[in-house]
């Protein structure tokens, strides 16, 4: 990924987040560009209406889908293939690492956020790719989603991660794997003891000892 568009309604609450630490170093280099996108700015009334009531009615106020297109078809890069319009939803499929390292592949990710009582339906059947949901709870808002996603995929981009710092053998970088415990000075706190083999200086031993340490949440359901 190279580029990455969030339309939302509080485009400042991403902002902060994505000029901190890993995700404003990223774009410092030029290794991606984030933006975040008001809806608001794709309104044509002088209200800026991005909302209205649900058709049927009910409760809750729905995101209207003319300014959702308008900004994803301004924010578009050319090359339709290299893009993919992702909806946030509570209803949408179970984000994990392997759509993380699936959705680095892209050039663009453009990331709509929903609010209220959600969106029109017609985003997801016609305007996004696929509609993601970080996990089985409801947030007021999809901003907190799209910034999961944008900062699990920016570092596995090349040149964002210092060796230090390797993404390569992390938890779920094979299904299941949760990487082993770490430890750092001091040795002994307020009687706490880090593990010997970790202060042998044994380094077979010590990888023995990761190793074993490491779970393997497949292996455990099965036992
Ligand atoms: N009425 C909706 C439902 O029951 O599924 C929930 C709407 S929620 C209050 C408002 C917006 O927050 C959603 O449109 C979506 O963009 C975002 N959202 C809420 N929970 C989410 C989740 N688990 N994953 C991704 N986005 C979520």
């Amino acid at each position: 990924m190279r580029q990455c568009d969030i339309i939302t309604i509080f485009p400042d609450v991403i902002d902060v987040y994505m000029r901190s630490s890993i995700m404003g170093r990223a774009q410092k280099n030029n290794v991606v560009t984030i933006r975040a996108h008001d809806l608001r700015a794709y309104t044509d009334d002088k209200h800026h209406t991005v909302d209205d009531t649900p058709y049927g009615g009910s409760a809750g106020m729905i995101l209207k889908v003319e300014p959702i297109h308008k900004a994803v078809e301004a924010v578009r890069l050319e090359q339709e293939k290299k893009v993919r319009v992702v909806l946030l939803s509570a209803k949408g499929e179970r984000y994990t690492q392997r759509d993380v390292e699936r959705l680095a592949q892209y050039e663009q990710l453009i990331l709509i956020c929903g609010r209220y009582e959600g969106v029109d339906e017609r985003v997801a059947q016609h305007i996004a790719d696929e509609e993601i949901s970080i996990g089985d709870y409801v947030l007021t808002g999809g901003e907190l989603g799209a910034m999961v996603i944008v900062d699990s995929v920016v570092r596995l981009l090349p040149g964002v991660l210092g060796n230090s710092e390797s993404a390569v053998h992390e938890s779920y970088s094979i299904d299941g794997y949760k990487e082993h415990p770490h430890y750092t000075k001091p040795a002994v706190y307020n009687g706490w003891r880090v593990p010997d083999i970790l202060l042998s200086g044994n380094h077979s031993a010590i990888e023995r000892w990761r190793k074993k340490h490491a779970r393997n949440s497949k292996k455990k359901e099965k036992e």
